[in-house]
């Protein structure tokens, strides 16, 4: 059994996919779900995701479990004999582990039918740009809206055999930030005579640090990010453009748009004093994961019967767009130890592949008992 999983990881692993790309995937997913014994079985389409609902013998409750299903603009360097067949891409954030382990839950679901009527989401475009939000204003979801829902992430840092989540806010709130300075060039000797961007891109990341220390709540945790910065052409040439790309997290969810709002204040005055226009462009955003207590009390009961190991984890500024699921349904995340020496988004990202039937357990466990 075991070995069956394995293998169906290394076949997914072979053919990751980007957001509403993920075609091979779904077709993959559903040859194996074909598989299953149909009775009890309904699948449902939805864009490259799928709906499996699998009718319990009471069916008075629907308990929801979600996989996400998309790969990464990586390459990958793991060297491993299955690696990844789509040039450029790569499962570097596990994701090929929760499909397995889904499949997984699914299998043992189907083949000891539970009380309750379960729900498996196979979700699309978790990296970007979100399938969580728009996944849930289908008909089909809205007709076996889960009473309960819950769904893992593997974590690098854990051993194999453990999974640590805890009550209340899991993963942070998010929104991703694109602003382009346009300025005018020219002779780098002649600068009175331009509007340097490089200068104004500068300005605006020295004070866009004090936003986290001078206008938000020091209670209230943020960190804000510019990772990319693209200005010019040459070294004596006055930059006429600059680009910068970042990132903002807190744990607050009101906090991002009063920091929307302090950043488009810092650019007005930056359009005055570097005579300049910009444009913001703020991405996505994710809404923070913020676990249900109660029902990682009754997560913690479940796994008690079997030989998973349970910690309490710390919050992680990470964003993840399951948290979408959890603003308008109780239920929770949790991490999967799978030991890797390279963490998630990386080119050698090498999960330990024991862990997979822990994450089969895990969950049916929880399915068993939530
Ligand atoms: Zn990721
Ligand atoms: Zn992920």
């Amino acid at each position: 059994m075991e070995r069956q999983w394995v293998q169906v990881r290394r076949d997914l692993h072979q053919i990751p996919e980007i957001g509403y790309q993920e075609y091979k995937t779904q077709g993959y997913l559903e040859s194996m779900i074909n598989r299953l014994p149909q009775e009890h079985l309904h699948v449902e389409k939805w864009k490259t995701g799928l709906f499996v609902l699998v009718k319990g013998i009471e069916g008075k409750r629907t308990i929801g479990y979600r996989a996400d299903i998309d790969g990464l603009p990586i390459k990958e360097e793991t060297g491993y004999s299955f690696a990844s067949q789509h040039e450029g891409y790569m499962h570097a954030c596990g994701h090929d582990f929760h499909m397995t382990i889904a499949l997984g839950a699914l299998t043992e679901v189907v083949e000891n039918r539970m009380q309750d009527d379960i729900l498996f989401i196979f979700q699309p475009a978790e990296e970007g740009p979100g399938g969580a939000e728009p996944m849930q204003t289908s008909d089909f979801f809205q007709q076996h809206r889960p009473d309960i829902i819950f769904a893992l992430h593997i974590d690098p840092s854990l051993p194999v055999g453990t999974v640590a989540t805890k009550p209340g806010v899991l993963f942070a709130n998010t929104s991703e930030l694109f602003i382009d300075f346009y300025g005018k060039g020219g002779h780098a000797a002649y600068p009175h005579l331009t509007s340097d961007m490089l200068m104004a891109a500068s300005a605006f990341n020295l004070q866009l640090q004090q936003l986290v220390s001078r206008v938000t709540d020091p209670l209230s945790e943020a960190v804000v990010t510019l990772g990319k910065m693209v200005a010019g052409t040459a070294g004596n040439i006055v930059a006429e453009h600059a680009r910068v790309e970042g990132t903002m997290r807190t744990l607050d969810p009101q906090v991002i748009p009063l920091l929307r709002e302090h950043i488009q204040t810092l650019l007005n005055g930056i359009e005055e004093r570097y005579h300049c226009s910009t444009s913001v462009d703020f991405g996505a955003s994710y809404y923070m994961v913020d676990n249900d207590s109660a029902s990682v009390e009754q997560f913690k009961t479940a796994i008690q019967r079997t030989s998973v190991q349970y910690q309490e984890a710390p919050i992680s500024m990470a964003g993840e767009d399951f948290g979408y699921f959890l603003k308008n349904i109780p239920g929770f995340m949790f991490w999967l130890g799978v030991e890797s020496p390279y963490g998630l988004h990386h080119s050698k990202l090498q999960p330990k592949e024991e862990a997979i039937h822990v994450g089969i357990e895990a969950v049916t466990a929880a399915l068993e008992k939530l």
